[in-house]
């Protein structure tokens, strides 16, 4: 009997857990339920659209989805189709390669306005995300506050300053496309609560920003110390001088040069949202750093805006029966096995951290786990999954009829575009019929 795997997510962490488990775990056969037809998880919902070589991962997870021992059940929400306790009763292990899909919440006064929308939402709505599809911002704006200094944070500034001419290699769908080049936007600030060395920028896209066709870089000259100093890793001093340099190199720029400002404003902490029900303005407090904490220093100042995203970092949603931490906020496990028979991969097993690569070493060891746990299989699993969505008499996709979803996405391609995205599940399942 083959041992049943269920992986639960088919992002990043999902692909590199199943590719572990076809490789270390003899015999064995491996679903994976994804709730969107979509699958791929952040690199088609979450890498910008402008950074298309990034998504290039996508063609190696789709050999794995290829697979004989794989198979693909995409439009299948836990919670709502199946639930957790269905699938441990059918499979022999369950992966949760959940991510973590959700903002962590502004907590500030009126961090609820309309016009506020955090990264996840908002990085959703311009990568077409189809939960994020009616997002709808205001973006008639001319200044948007972005909050953080995370390399979510730049690609959500980048994608409001670029071009069309720019984003035209891009998956921009059209909807964000006509929002955001028809936007009043002259400014965006990017707020960080402590300083430029603190800031978790990758210095190539912090760098990208110096070439932009109608928008300039600033930061402001006071804020940059003149050198890295203090007990640091190496490879974090290295990355604190590569960006100290580009940031110098910002604020030597004109303001006057360009159309657009994208501005560094660093040791500024985020007060309040001002405004009545509609955001008008972010106030800050400055700060200093103590022990390399952000302390207020008691100076405020308000900066008019019309749409603030905070970009502070994601949380995993809760799922029924399965602790999670309360300080960490992620899936209480050890080294990814929550409990013989139920595991955990990515960013809901560690946190909302790394890059896309972090997450093969997760899915070694989960597959490491299940190797050692799971003995001669048993449970029914893909036969017994398929019955049970037949007799609720829901429709899942299969990788081949995604495969159909990108050929039709690829052929309606803008030129010089690698698709035009469907935003809308039913659009997608259209394809099928
Ligand atoms: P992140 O790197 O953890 O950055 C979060 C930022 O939010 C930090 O600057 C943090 O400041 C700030 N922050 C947190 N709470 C705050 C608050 N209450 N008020 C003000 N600021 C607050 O997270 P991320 O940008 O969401 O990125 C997630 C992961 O994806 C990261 O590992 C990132 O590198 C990766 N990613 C990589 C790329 C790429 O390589 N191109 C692109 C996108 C994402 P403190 O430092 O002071 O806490």
């Amino acid at each position: 009997m083959p041992v049943s795997i269920a992986v639960i997510g088919a992002g990043p962490s999902g692909f590199y857990t199943a590719a572990a488990l076809i490789k270390s775990v003899r015999d064995c056969q491996v679903d994976m339920v994804e709730a969107l037809p979509t699958p791929f998880g952040l690199v088609r919902g979450g890498v910008a659209p402008d950074h298309q070589s990034t998504k290039a991962v996508s063609k190696a997870f789709a050999k794995t989805a290829a697979h004989e021992r794989v198979a693909y059940f995409g439009c299948v929400r836990l919670g709502q189709d199946v639930s957790l306790a269905e699938l441990r009763g059918i499979y022999d292990a369950v992966v949760l390669a959940l991510g973590a899909p959700l903002d962590r919440e502004l907590a500030i006064p009126g961090g609820g306005k309309l016009g506020v929308h955090g990264a996840a939402a908002f990085v959703g709505w311009y990568n077409g995300h189809p939960d994020f599809a009616d997002l709808n911002p205001d973006l008639n704006v001319e200044r948007v506050c972005v909050i953080g200094n995370g390399n979510v944070a730049l690609d959500v500034a980048r994608v409001l300053v670029k071009t069309a001419a720019e984003m035209a290699s891009s998956d921009l769908p059209d909807h964000a496309a006509g929002a955001i080049h028809g936007a009043p936007i002259q400014e965006v600030a990017i707020i960080g609560r402590r300083g430029p060395l603190q800031a978790k920028f990758a210095n190539k896209e912090l760098s990208e920003l110096g070439g932009l066709a109608d928008c300039v870089p600033l930061a402001d000259a006071k804020d940059l110390p003149d050198g890295v100093t203090g007990p640091m890793s190496e490879r974090t001093r290295r990355l604190a001088e590569k960006n100290l340099k580009t940031f110098r190199g910002f604020a030597a720029r004109n303001p006057a040069e360009r159309r657009k400002r994208l501005r560094f404003r660093f040791y500024a902490m985020p007060l309040e949202v001002l405004g009545g029900d509609r955001v008008e303005g972010l106030r800050l407090e400055r700060t200093c750093l103590r022990e390399g904490r952000a302390i207020g220093t008691g100076e405020t100042m308000d900066l008019a805006c019309g749409l603030v995203v905070p970009a502070i970092g994601y949380r995993m949603a809760p799922v029924e029966g399965v602790p999670i931490d309360a300080e960490t906020g992620v899936v209480r496990n050890r080294n990814g096995r929550v409990e013989p028979g139920l595991y955990v991969a990515g960013w809901a097993k560690r946190g909302p951290l790394g890059v896309i690569g972090t997450n093969k070493s997760d899915g070694d060891d989960v597959a490491a786990q299940i190797a050692q746990d799971a003995g001669q299989g048993g449970k029914p699993g893909r036969s017994a999954l398929e019955a049970l969505l037949r007799g609720r008499g829901i429709r899942w996709v299969a990788f081949r009829d995604w495969q159909r979803i990108d050929a039709a996405e690829i052929a309606a391609a803008p030129p010089a575009a690698p698709r035009r995205k469907f935003v809308r599940i039913n659009d997608m399942l259209e394809i099928l019929d």
